[in-house]
């Protein structure tokens, strides 16, 4: 076993710390007040690798592994949460399409997400009725000749107004249930496609979450991703490296509290001294650095095994990717909560970025799988053998 981080490990770090200082700290605050990441960053993302970690460079991408894609996720996340989810649920989509995409889907769509002429992806699945219960989507998608129509309305979609290419759950055969369930890649500026409302949200404001309405919405039936029938399974399989990215924001966001506590409680000074000489913050950070450390290591392991699994070298990580997002997501929680609490009332004011960390925090246990849904989900691992 061999905690250290390789020097291309590193490497990476660094180029991704310094992209993460110099390009997006300077317009987070901008970024989150007008609620948009712009075009401009997310095209130079696109440039340095960031939105296909993982993809081959045969297809366009960089050609790293998940370890990689966890490393940069958390230090986007230390500058934006909002960034680093966008930048996640691109690499999701991306990887959705490479695993369980075929060659021609694959050619057509991977180089357009690598070089940014597609800026983002999208992740379909939730709608009005089915969110921790995904398997009881209604959306349709209807043979006829060669086209699928899809009808139907999905809600809270990360990157809907910027991505080029949505993965859609839809149902293709109501009587197999969640058997019946497929995925389906629709294009942008597809007719009949329409973003809907975009949501005002308590954080990761600068990140749009919008709903989609699809009113006899015609895509070729070779966008079918992988067989009819699948689409369940595909969902929740890119599902599970998708929780490693959300472990990994949460670890970055968690970063950035300690920064931030550690900082403030050397300067402030009451009762004649730094805040930092009192016990009583020095606990609130030895806390966030155990917890911090632990989440690191619970994201690093389910990126480690999710990069064997993919090689063939080792079984599934679906509970190790739910005990890492639930973990950290759930800790990051309480480091904000701490984060604030050693910045007294400036940690309620706009000016310390403490009141944001804490606003984009909240709905990490929430996102891609409920800390409810996370714990059924290692519990029946567990029960089920
Ligand atoms: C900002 C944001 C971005 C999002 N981005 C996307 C996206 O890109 N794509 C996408 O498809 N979706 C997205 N979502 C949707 C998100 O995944 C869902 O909100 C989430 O899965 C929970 O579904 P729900 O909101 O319908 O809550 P519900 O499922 O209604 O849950 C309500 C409560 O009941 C609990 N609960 C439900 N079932 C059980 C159970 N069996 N046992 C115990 N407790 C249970 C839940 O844990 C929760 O506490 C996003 C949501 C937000 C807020």
């Amino acid at each position: 076993m061999n905690f250290a981080l390789s020097e291309e490990y590193k490497i990476l770090q660094k180029m991704v710390r310094d992209f993460a200082e110099k390009e997006i700290a300077p317009i987070v605050d901008r970024v989150e007040s007008e609620e948009n990441i712009p075009d401009e960053l997310l095209a130079k993302m696109a440039e340095l690798g960031l939105n296909t970690i993982t993809i081959p460079e045969e297809y366009g991408g960089p050609g790293m592994d998940t370890i990689s894609f966890a490393l940069a996720i958390m230090e986007v996340a230390r500058v934006s949460a909002s960034v680093a989810v966008a930048m996640s649920v691109t690499n999701m989509v991306a990887e959705g399409i490479y695993r369980f995409g075929n060659e021609e889907q694959r050619r057509k769509y991977l180089p357009k997400l690598a070089r940014g002429e597609y800026l983002a992806g999208a992740f379909a699945l939730t709608e009005p009725g089915a969110g921790s219960d995904a398997g009881s989507i209604r959306t349709t998608a209807v043979k006829e000749g060669n086209e699928y129509v899809i009808n139907g309305n999905k809600v809270f979609i990360t990157n809907g107004l910027k991505a080029g290419i949505f993965m859609v759950a839809a149902v293709t055969d109501k009587e197999k249930g969640k058997k019946g369930i497929s995925v389906i890649l629709v294009e942008r500026g597809t007719p009949g496609l329409t973003i809907g409302k975009k949501e005002k949200k308590m954080g990761q404001r600068g990140s749009d979450t919008v709903e989609l309405v699809f009113d006899n919405c015609k895509v070729p039936i070779t966008n079918l991703l992988g067989n009819e029938g699948d689409g369940f399974k595909i969902m929740l399989a890119d599902l599970d490296g998708g929780r490693i990215g959300i472990g990994a924001l949460a670890c970055g966001v968690m970063r950035a509290c300690v920064d931030e506590m550690v900082k403030y409680s050397k300067e402030r000074v009451q009762f004649g001294q730094p805040i930092a000489n009192f016990q009583a913050i020095q606990w609130m950070i030895a806390d966030s650095v155990t917890e911090l450390e632990a989440a690191e290591l619970l994201v690093l392991r389910a990126a480690w095994l999710k990069d064997r699994f993919l090689k063939g070298e080792g079984g599934r990580f679906t509970k190790e990717a739910s005990i890492a997002k639930l973990f950290a997501t759930e800790a990051a929680n309480r480091v904000a909560y701490r984060a604030v609490q050693v910045h007294g009332g400036y940690g309620y004011i706009e000016e310390f970025p403490v009141e944001r960390f804490y606003r984009d925090i909240r709905v990490t246990t929430i996102y891609e799988g409920t800390s409810e849904i996370q714990r059924l989900v290692i519990a029946r691992s567990i029960l089920e053998g």
